[in-house]
């Protein structure tokens, strides 16, 4: 054990830095991170909502969690019952499928609640529009306090869109 210590503290740390673009990424992600932080006094907790997504904006939901954006350090977590959630995040179009359990989610989120419809398919329906078998826009559904555009949106991108339903 002793000189497996020892070799471990000669050794340091071999791993390399983070390369630039990364690290400015993640130094937007703490600020942004802190803001949100700051504005509220308390963690965020998040209900993460798939009403009909391709599954793209759910892997970019997904590197929030990741080492390098490391969410949960800034006390922003996301829950598994929308009863426990201050936030909604959605992804859409909102298939008919859908819609009616989007609506639940919804009646089930305490009061104050935000919501933050993610993606293009989110925030317009997208690719996928409106049709017989899709509602389009998470607006059409539940009441929307921002909206993430992009196909995908970045992790950077969300957190923004976070940042600013929490603002209002
Ligand atoms: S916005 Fe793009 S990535 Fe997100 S669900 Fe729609 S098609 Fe998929």
């Amino acid at each position: 054990m002793i000189p497996m210590l020892k070799r471990i503290l000669r050794t340091g740390i071999v791993s390399e830095p983070p390369p630039e673009a990364l690290a400015a990424e993640q130094r937007e992600v703490a600020r942004l991170g802190g803001e949100i932080l700051r504005i509220l006094g308390r963690a965020l907790t998040i209900r993460q909502v798939d009403a009909g997504s391709c599954n793209g904006c759910e892997l970019e939901i997904h590197a929030l969690n990741n080492p390098y954006t490391n969410l949960e350090g800034y006390g922003i977590k996301f829950v598994a019952s929308p009863r426990h959630a201050d936030m909604l995040l959605v992804t859409g179009p909102v298939t008919k499928n859908m819609e009616h359990a989007l609506k639940v989610a919804w009646d089930c989120t305490p009061d104050p609640k935000l919501v933050v419809a993610v993606g293009d398919c989110g925030c317009c329906g997208g690719v996928f529009g409106e049709s017989y078998a899709s509602c389009g826009a998470v607006e059409k559904v539940i009441p929307v306090d921002a909206r993430v555009p992009g196909c995908p949106p970045t992790p950077v991108a969300l957190l923004q869109g976070i940042l600013a339903a929490v603002r209002r």
